[in-house]
């Protein structure tokens, strides 16, 4: 449903050319869990953004389900990250003055949905991920989990059919950090959602994804598949 060719991503820092994403093909299919690792500056970053709409490549093509959003205009992008893709950060990126619901709910008045069934729809993703006695309380005064469960709300505000999330358990203990992936898991096997994860940590991402890329100096170095094949023990 993704596929990158050819994409190349340069910087310019302080005069000179910075390649950040070097001549990258890749393709991430519907529905899978596909983890980016690497180490620190390796590009992983810019190919999340380039995928999120969030910056444009040099050169190569990014399409999404048959468009290329390398041709959009700026109008038909803005569409694309408003409905197609969720984005989640380490670092939770909330209007940290702002209630949980109110946080959820800001992307939907961008979206033109009623005043009504935001409320609805904040709500009732606030419970599903474990938040509803707390979706009144401002951002601010969140643990980090909390804040990550909102985070993951508001991505799935839009109904979009892709997650994507940037080291999304880096600022969390690693029994949080479990709760939280065992979200993106969820998301991922029960409705559908693709998720493209950035992760520091090579175990996290053996264990639940289908596919692994490893970047090194803005080059896929390594395409890993796992068959690990989750929920099978329920199966059994
Ligand atoms: P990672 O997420 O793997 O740590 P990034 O994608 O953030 O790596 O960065 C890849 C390279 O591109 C790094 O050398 C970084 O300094 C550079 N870079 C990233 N974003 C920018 C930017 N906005 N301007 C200039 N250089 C950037
Ligand atoms: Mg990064």
């Amino acid at each position: 449903m993704i596929q990158l060719i050819n994409a190349t991503k340069i910087y310019n820092k302080s005069g000179k050319d910075l390649i950040a994403l070097n001549d990258v093909t890749c393709e991430f299919e519907r529905g899978s869990y596909i983890s980016v690792v690497g180490r620190s500056g390796s590009g992983k970053s810019t190919l999340l953004n380039l995928i999120g709409g969030l910056d444009s490549v040099s050169s190569g093509q990014i399409i999404f389900d048959g468009n290329r959003l390398d041709k959009m205009t700026k109008n038909q992008l803005e569409i694309y990250r408003r409905f197609s893709v969720g984005m989640i950060f380490q670092s939770f990126n909330l209007v940290s003055h702002r209630s949980a619901i109110d946080n959820v709910i800001l992307p939907m008045i961008f979206a033109d949905v009623s005043l009504n069934e935001r409320k609805n729809r904040a709500a009732a993703l606030l419970e599903k991920v474990g938040l509803k006695e707390r979706m009144n309380h401002i951002s601010a005064e969140m643990s980090g989990g909390e804040a990550q469960r909102v985070a993951i709300a508001r991505a799935m505000a839009n109904n979009p059919s892709v997650i994507l999330a940037d080291e999304p358990t880096g600022n969390l203990d690693s029994k949080t950090a479990e709760e939280i992936m065992d979200l993106l898991i969820d998301l991922n096997i029960n409705y559908g959602i693709t998720v493209i994860m950035i992760t520091h940590e090579a175990d996290i991402a053996f264990r639940v994804s289908d596919k692994i890329f490893t970047l090194l100096d803005g080059k896929i170095i390594n395409t890993q598949y796992t068959n690990n094949k989750r929920g099978t023990d329920e199966i059994i």
